[in-house]
């Protein structure tokens, strides 16, 4: 899951919140109308006509960001404060429990909607409160702050224990997004030879399709008489010959060619943005570099006592890469059997060209 998706989960939480929060809100004041049938329900008219709207409209757009909670929430108390206003006027005289229960009521609504968020939780019951506080005038004020103290602590105390819960939720799913943007990574790589892998090139060769217009070239290496290595040194020194090639092989190229092993102790390089000459300038500097490495091999039969390399490249023509790898792997073939030790192009044996491969002693 990546951070995104869980800001898309927090924003739908929000708007879960926002709406029912809202139809509430439609809901408490439709009934406070109907129940009361009384000349000064404006506020709560205006609440049941703006809550309904906007509960319409955030049922309409899903995807809005508007930060509407505050607003909405701070709004409707308001609202409500003019309302518990209003009524007390007309009711002050023969009901005393009045100013507690519309308090309760405004509680109420922010318990059920806006447990999770403080900030809209204290806009909605501040103004109620203060109203409620004000019109007793010290008669029940000790009920009274007892009755917005307590959610008040009780909903504090949630908060700051969600916000912790947020925050390591957040680090957890960026740390689990990096290790496996890591795996991933790793997985593209070859561990002896810290060269591509096969999946490495598929990865890297959508990337130069879709980005590098130019010619590219696909060269295929593959090292002499490696059984016979193998075989008289062992695995171990077998090992450390081919990860030393490996080296050779990407020093001789440059940063943007990709260089893979693509088999046992056969390499390919993906040559971008170069045309036959080049392609066989950068072959040709590949074998002198492993020349130069100078590892013993005198099982090398006739071709030398040190490790060698074949090779064969080719064109990639319309983004075929297919079969520029099966003409590579013809002209790699050739070489093989023209003696070893060589450069073979696919292009100049198409052309005929056929007798002088290129050496790099
Ligand atoms: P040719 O010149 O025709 O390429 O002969 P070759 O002996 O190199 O070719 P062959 O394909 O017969 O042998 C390849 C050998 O490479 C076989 C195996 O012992 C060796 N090899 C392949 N992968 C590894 C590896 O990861 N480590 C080691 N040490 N040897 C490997
Ligand atoms: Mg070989
Ligand atoms: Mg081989």
């Amino acid at each position: 899951m990546k951070l995104q998706s869980y800001n898309e989960l927090l924003h739908s939480k929000y708007r879960l919140s926002l709406m029912l929060f809202l139809f509430l809100n439609t809901a408490a004041s439709l009934f406070y109308i109907y129940s009361r049938k009384e000349s000064s329900d404006l506020p709560a008219q205006i609440i049941a006509l703006l809550s309904g709207i906007l509960l319409l409209w955030t049922f309409l757009r899903p995807k809005g960001k508007f930060p509407l909670l505050n607003i909405a929430a701070l709004v409707t108390g308001l609202l409500w404060a003019w309302q518990i206003l209003r009524t007390f006027e007309l009711v002050f005289y023969f009901d005393n429990s009045f100013l507690l229960l519309s308090l309760f009521s405004a509680f109420f609504i922010a318990a059920i909607a806006l447990n999770d968020s403080l900030l809209p939780f204290c806009l909605h019951t501040a103004p109620p409160s203060i109203t409620v506080l004000v019109l007793d005038k010290g008669q029940n004020t000790l009920l009274i702050v007892f009755t917005i103290l307590l959610p008040l602590i009780g909903f504090s105390l949630h908060n700051l224990l969600q916000r912790r819960r947020d925050r390591f939720t957040r680090r957890l799913v960026s740390q689990l997004y990096e290790e496996k943007e890591a795996w991933s990574d790793l997985s593209m790589l070859d561990p002896l030879t810290g060269l591509y892998n096969r999946r490495g090139l598929t990865n890297r060769l959508k990337n130069i399709f879709d980005n590098h217009a130019g010619n590219h070239y696909v060269l295929l290496l593959d090292i002499d008489h490696f059984k016979a290595y193998n075989d008289n040194y062992g695995h171990a020194m077998g090992d450390q010959a081919l990860a030393r090639v490996s080296v050779a092989i990407r020093d001789a190229v440059r940063s943007r060619d990709v260089v893979v092993r693509y088999g046992g102790e056969e390499f390919l390089v993906l040559l971008t943005n170069v045309n036959e000459a080049i392609a066989m300038k950068l072959a040709e500097r590949i074998l002198h570099y492993v020349h130069e490495l100078d590892i013993p091999h005198l099982f090398n039969e006739r071709v030398a006592t040190h490790v060698t390399l074949s090779a064969g490249f080719a064109p990639i023509e319309n983004k075929d890469f297919d079969s520029a790898l099966a003409s590579a792997d013809r002209a790699l073939y050739l070489a093989k059997s023209r003696g070893r030790n060589a450069i073979f192009s696919w292009q100049a044996l198409a052309h005929g060209d056929m007798t002088k491969p290129a050496d790099a002693r």
